[in-house]
């Protein structure tokens, strides 16, 4: 081997090695320490083939008010750009990303998003509607599928079921921007029928892997189609709302009635309001007395 091909090997090799500690400082500092379980934990989260695994924040559901929100471990160098950080696994005990990370994780999430074919609803939408919202949220609103203000636009719940929410989110003191709302479904269903079992599987990993990113303390399902999509419950909404799930053995769950049939059936506000108390309670957010 001439000296030129020696040298440039070397230089491979201590490239190679770099990479690698870098990687492994990565997993070490992510808290991922079982990388021979990564297979069963892509199964469980439902991931998509080629996906980036998720790190979890740490949550557990007997202490959610105490969960850390803005850690300082794991955070992706130029060695271990975040979307390109290799299997780090979804490990339970995986340290909580940084916003940085759940931002970059959720944009690639959506890029996938994007460009899905994996059922025929991508044949007749205009736009993928992905999220909006804070990826810090310590509550997600998940919806049913978007309509056709939110298939023009690209974002969730902008028409009016859309306003109605933003009401209810400002009722329990939050800022519309401060909580993080997505869909079953990510592509409009025509006509504004409701989506089928087979189209809710298909996207059924997107949402997975969203609220893994996002990690809220708490998560409110709008509408009967919404928790069925999310805990394959087949109870309907009358029965199931006010009462705690739990979503993947792990985020607290709040089934409600959808803003949609609010509009339609304004006297069951109250029942809404009921249950955001309850969630708000679960924030350690004192409700106002009086709605
Ligand atoms: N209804 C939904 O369920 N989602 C939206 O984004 C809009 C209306």
């Amino acid at each position: 081997m001439s000296d030129d091909a020696h040298s440039e090997l070397r230089r491979e090799l201590a490239e190679l090695t770099r990479s690698a500690r870098a990687w492994a400082q990565w997993v070490h500092d992510s808290g991922v320490d079982d990388l021979g379980s990564d297979a069963p934990a892509r199964r469980g989260l439902g991931m998509l083939d080629g996906d980036i695994p998720i790190p979890h924040r740490g949550v557990g559901l007997t202490a959610p008010q105490s969960r850390e929100r803005t850690p300082a471990a794991a955070t992706p160098t130029a060695a271990t750009p975040a979307a390109a950080t290799p299997a780090a696994g979804a490990s339970e005990s995986a340290r909580p990303a940084t916003a940085e990370e759940r931002r970059v994780r959720l944009a690639v999430l959506a890029e996938q998003v994007n460009t899905c074919t994996r059922c025929r609803l991508h044949e007749t939408r205009n736009n993928t509607v992905f999220s909006r919202g804070s990826a810090e949220a310590e509550l997600v609103f998940v919806g049913e599928g978007p309509g056709a203000d939110e298939d023009r636009q690209g974002l969730p719940f902008v028409g009016a079921a859309g306003q109605l929410l933003d009401k209810m989110v400002a009722a329990m003191g939050y800022n519309r921007d401060d909580v993080y709302v997505c869909n079953v479904v990510k592509c409009r269903p025509p006509n504004n029928r409701k989506p089928q079992p087979d189209e809710m599987e298909a996207c059924m990993p997107y949402l997975k892997e969203q609220l893994a990113i996002v990690d809220p303390k708490a998560i409110v399902g709008l509408g009967g189609t919404g928790v069925q999509g999310l805990i394959g419950a087949r109870t309907g909404i009358t029965r199931m709302r006010g009462s705690w799930k739990l979503y993947r053995g792990r985020w607290p769950l709040m089934p409600t009635f959808h803003p949609a049939y609010l509009l339609r059936q304004p006297e069951k506000k109250r029942d809404v309001w009921n249950d955001l108390k309850q969630v708000m309670r679960k924030l350690g957010k004192e409700p106002p007395t009086k709605k």
